[in-house]
């Protein structure tokens, strides 16, 4: 029987099947003469389907008539965002928040078995087109033409990396065949057409202003999640927030300082009142990446939840994921230097200068974190620790491999771990979406093994899938409880501690509006706020304004002596870290110090020299006047 018949099976080993093996091969072979024989060889003719969408064309002719769609983060980053790129020509829409009916939308028209936030993203987008077609009385066809869709991309180990391919079919599936779909990938680029017809201009100034957006959502978010929770005047922080990121936008799409515009805002989250004696349990929240991030139904709107039941959030910034992605180029290069010669892959190093490029990234490091000091700084969000990338990684890759990348990788177990060793919060609360491969093997694998080992630690794991808002939500209530009555207890022990009452600190507070301030951060001693501030001001209470003085100088005395003493050992640990992250950069400092120091020996010696001269001039007795010359005579 022929293989191409009916009834055709392959043979069992050892069973005669009742093929003749020759004569198959035979056929294979004319078959194959044939083919040679009519295509002229290997050539043959064959059109292979080609999917416009993978390569979305926006051209800078079409920029004047269309618009940039971008959503996916926060609130503020995306206003922000949309004022950078207003500022540098493009029109430019923001897509609210995904909720619940963009999920609808996801799961219809997107792939079974994908993780929440894809159907949550994807599904925000097709919603936003069909209602705005249908608002417009629009075709699909229009739409296809004045939108363009502009979001973050990866290769990445988990779903991420299939987000382009979601995008495509569900936009297909729900008539919207051809939509530009732009994918900024986190490494690499953008794809679009290129050279001087390209519709965006992947240019300095993008980077620069997309990077003062996400920095300065960020410090504003923080100050919101700062203040809000202690404001004895519901809804001014918000007011003053929302003041600030208008004007903050109105810098980016005029090209006016952005930091004048945070010290602006500054001034008016200053005028808050707050009640810093409210023990409120501080909860960080930590997980997935946009389930933890986003404010919308996402998440059930997390954050605000947790503020309403008398929580302090402790969020993730998007510059810590950036920070992030700097730790991973410089990991990944150290381990790949190794390999050099012998590792061909797409990342392998070949001929980069590897020192170079370490450098790079360790200036980038340092660059970022700067900005984000100083953005802090002018809008009032002092005080806060950027988290130390090595720091994480070493403190869980006992127990998460740093290669595994999914998700946040290790992040959220190091996080976690840190959290409890330093005592910097009351509660961790773990976002894991449905469906989401990497947060899943965390969150209720690795994570509860991390309980057992530290089991003060208050640990929530919650999942997130759109309809269980009632379950996670009196989930978080129970975990809460427990939050709050260790923030009770541990503000409690701090006034016995003090001998002070919740009233004298209360009345300090009133009498000294500095340290009442919600710009101003007390040092950390505590897992909540109101403990960190008594734990400030405790030793001030009682005394007399000139006492007040007095003791503060002498605190502030014996801070700078302590740094002082501290000053050698902490620069001895940078300069043991620079030259792990960065071995160029040091030997390159050191040769410029060689070369520079007789330069500056000789001037020194130059200026030593001047110096003397000028002494001895000084110091040598004026010359008596010479005589008259009648006197003489
Ligand atoms: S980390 Fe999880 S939720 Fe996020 S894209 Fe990957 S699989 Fe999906």
């Amino acid at each position: 029987m022929s293989s191409n018949q009916p009834g055709f099976r392959l043979p069992v080993l050892g069973e005669d099947a009742g093929i003749d093996i020759d004569a198959e091969l035979r056929k294979l072979d004319e078959e194959a003469a044939q083919t040679a024989a009519v295509g002229g060889g290997l050539k043959v003719d064959t059109e292979h389907w080609y999917d416009a969408m993978v390569d979305p064309q926006f051209k800078k002719s079409q920029r004047g008539d269309t618009t940039l769609l971008v959503s996916g983060l926060t609130a503020a980053h995306d206003y922000l965002v949309k004022a950078a790129m207003t500022g540098l020509g493009y029109k430019v829409e923001v897509i609210d928040a995904p909720d619940n009916d963009a999920l609808r939308y996801g799961k219809e028209f997107g792939n079974r078995g994908q993780c929440n936030p894809t159907y949550f993203t994807v599904g925000n987008l097709v919603k936003f087109l069909t209602e705005r077609g249908r608002r417009d009385r629009l075709g699909a066809r229009d739409m296809v033409d004045k939108y363009v869709f502009l979001t973050a991309g990866a290769c990445g180990p988990c779903r991420f990396g299939m987000y382009a391919t979601e995008y495509r079919k569900a936009l297909r599936d729900a008539g919207f065949d051809g939509f530009r779909v732009m994918l900024f990938q986190q490494k690499g680029g953008l794809k679009q057409a290129t050279g001087d017809d390209a519709g965006l201009e992947m240019n300095p100034k993008f980077f620069l202003g997309l990077l003062k957006a996400i920095i300065a959502g960020d410090v504003i978010n923080g100050m919101g999640y700062r203040m809000r929770p202690y404001e004895l005047e519901a809804g001014a922080t918000d007011r003053a927030l929302a003041k600030t990121k208008l004007w903050v936008h109105d810098a980016l799409v005029n090209h006016t300082s952005v930091l004048a515009a945070l010290v602006r805002g500054r001034r008016e989250l200053g005028r808050i009142r707050c009640d810093w004696t409210r023990p409120a349990p501080r909860v960080s929240i930590i997980g997935e990446f946009w389930a933890m991030t986003t404010e919308g139904d996402g998440n059930y709107q997390l954050q605000r939840f947790l503020e309403s039941e008398g929580a302090e959030c402790d969020i993730q910034f998007v510059t810590n994921w950036l920070l992030f992605m700097l730790w991973e180029g410089r990991y990944d290069t150290k381990l790949r230097a190794e390999l050099r010669g012998v590792d061909n892959a797409r990342k392998g190093l070949g001929k980069v200068d590897i020192g170079k490029k370490l450098a790079m990234l360790f200036v980038a490091d340092l660059a970022i974190r700067g900005a984000f000091h100083l953005f802090g700084a002018c809008v009032g969000f002092r005080g806060y620790h950027l988290p130390d990338m090595d720091e994480i990684a070493e403190t869980a890759h006992r127990y998460y491999n740093n290669n595994v990348r999914g998700g946040e990788g290790h992040m959220e177990v190091g996080k976690f771990i840190l959290n409890v060793l330093h005592n910097k919060v009351h509660m961790t609360l773990s976002v894991k979406p449905f469906g989401c491969m990497p947060s899943s093997g965390v969150s209720d694998g690795v994570q509860s093994m991390i309980t057992g080992l530290y089991p003060q630690s208050i640990f929530c794991a919650i999942e997130t899938s759109g309809d269980g808002k009632v379950n996670v939500q009196s989930r978080v209530q129970m975990y809460l409880f427990k939050a709050r009555q260790a923030a009770q207890k541990e503000y409690a022990e701090a006034l016995a501690q003090f001998g002070v009452t919740a009233e004298q600190v209360r009345a300090f507070f009133d009498a000294h509006p500095g340290w009442a301030s919600g710009l101003h951060r007390a040092p950390h001693a505590a897992g909540g706020t109101a403990a960190d501030r008594l734990h400030e001001v405790a030793a001030f209470i009682g005394k007399s304004p000139a006492g007040v003085a007095r003791l503060r100088a002498r605190r502030l005395a014996s801070q700078a002596i302590a740094a002082a003493r501290a000053l050698p050992g902490r620069l001895a640990r940078m300069r043991a870290k620079l030259m792990e992250k960065s071995p160029i950069l040091v030997q390159r400092a050191k040769e410029e110090w060689n070369d520079a120091r007789p330069i500056l020996a000789e001037r020194a010696k130059a200026r030593v020299s001047q110096v003397a001269e000028t002494v001895v001039r000084l110091g040598r007795p004026p010359a008596a006047p010479s005589a008259p010359a009648h006197a003489a005579a």
